[in-house]
C-alpha cells in the first residue's frame, strides 16, 4: 500500500538575482512500512524532497498524492535538543506544542525510554550524554507523536564513524520495532545500503532519479548486512551511478 505517491515533482528556488533549480521531474511511492533512502552527492536536493514532502517548502510542480491525515514526523541532522530542558522534557516538547500532552502521551515516553535504554537519564541535561544518546532521544521525541511516516535528514552524520555504524544499527532496529514508514536522506552509499528497502539514486543539482534499486538480498541487522556479497554488488552499482568510480 502506498502512503504517498510522487509524480514529476519539481522545485525551483527564487533568490533576488537568480534561480536555483533543485529538482526535476522527481517521482516515486512510499510504500507502508518500508525504509526508502534517498542518496546523491552534497547540495543535490535531498533535503528540499523532504521539506517539500512535510510541507516546510512549496512545490514548483508536480504532484503529491497523500493517504488523507497523514502524519510526518522530521529528524534533523543536528539533533537539536534543548539543553536547558531535561531529557523527558525534551521528549515531551513536541507533544506540550502540540496541546497532546497527556497520561497516554507521557507513558509513551517512559515506555520508549526504557525500551531504548535512556528511562535512567531522564532527569538528566543533554549535555550529560553520548552523541549516540542524545540522537536516540530525538528519535524518541518525534516518535512520540506517533507520526506515519518518519522523514530523517542525514540523521548519523554529525557522528563518528564507529558510533554511526551502532546508531544507525539501533536505530533501524527502534524503526523496525514501531513498525514505521521512513525516508532516509544521507549522501553515504553504504549506510543507505546496509539499512533500506529501496534506494533512489539523485544525479547532481538539479536532482533527476538516476536509479530506483529495490535492495533484496538475506537481510540482517545493518552492521550485519555490511558483511554480505550484496551489500558490496549494491555499493558498486550506486557508486557507478554517481560516478565515483
Ligand atoms: P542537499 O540536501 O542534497 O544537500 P538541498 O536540498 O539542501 O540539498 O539544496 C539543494 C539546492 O537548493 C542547493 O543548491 C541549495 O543551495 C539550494 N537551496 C536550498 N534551500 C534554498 C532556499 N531556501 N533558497 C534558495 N536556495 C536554496
Ligand atoms: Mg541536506
Amino acid at each position: 500500500m502506498n502512503l504517498v505517491e510522487i509524480k514529476n515533482l519539481g522545485k525551483i528556488y527564487h533568490t533576488i538575482n537568480s534561480e536555483i533549480i533543485a529538482l526535476k521531474d522527481i517521482s516515486f511511492d512510499i510504500e507502508k512500512n518500508k525504509f526508502i533512502a534517498i542518496v546523491g552527492p552534497s547540495g543535490c536536493g535531498k533535503s528540499t524532497i523532504l521539506k517539500i514532502l512535510c510541507g516546510l517548502e512549496d512545490k514548483s510542480y508536480g504532484k503529491i498524492n497523500k493517504e488523507k491525515n497523514l502524519k510526518f514526523g522530521f529528524m534533523f541532522q543536528q539533533d537539536t535538543l534543548f539543553e536547558w530542558l531535561t531529557i523527558m522534557d525534551n521528549c515531551l516538547l513536541g507533544a506540550k506544542i502540540n496541546k497532546c500532552l497527556n497520561n497516554d502521551t507521557i507513558n509513551h515516553c517512559i515506555n520508549l525510554l526504557k525500551a531504548y535504554g535512556l528511562y535512567e537519564f531522564k532527569d538528566n541535561y543533554p549535555n550529560e550524554l553520548s552523541g549516540g544518546m542524545r540522537q536516540r532521544v530525538a528519535l524518541i521525541r518525534t516518535l512520540i507523536l506517533n507520526p506515519d511516516v518518519l522523514l530523517l535528514d542525514e540523521p548519523f552524520s554529525a557522528l563518528d564513524y564507529q558510533n554511526r555504524l551502532k546508531i544507525s544499527n539501533d536505530v533501524y532496529e527502534i524503526l523496525k520495532k514501531e513498525n514505521k514508514t521512513t525516508v532516509m536522506v544521507t549522501h553515504d552509499v553504504s549506510e543507505a545500503v546496509s539499512m533500506a528497502d529501496t534506494i533512489i539514486v539523485l544525479s547532481n543539482r538539479p536532482a533527476e532519479i538516476v536509479n530506483i534499486y529495490k535492495i533484496d538480498y538475506d537481510k540482517e541487522s545493518p552492521i550485519k548486512n555490511r558483511l554480505k556479497k550484496e551489500f558490496n554488488e549494491y555499493c558498486n552499482k550506486i557508486w557507478g551511478d554517481l560516478n565515483v568510480i
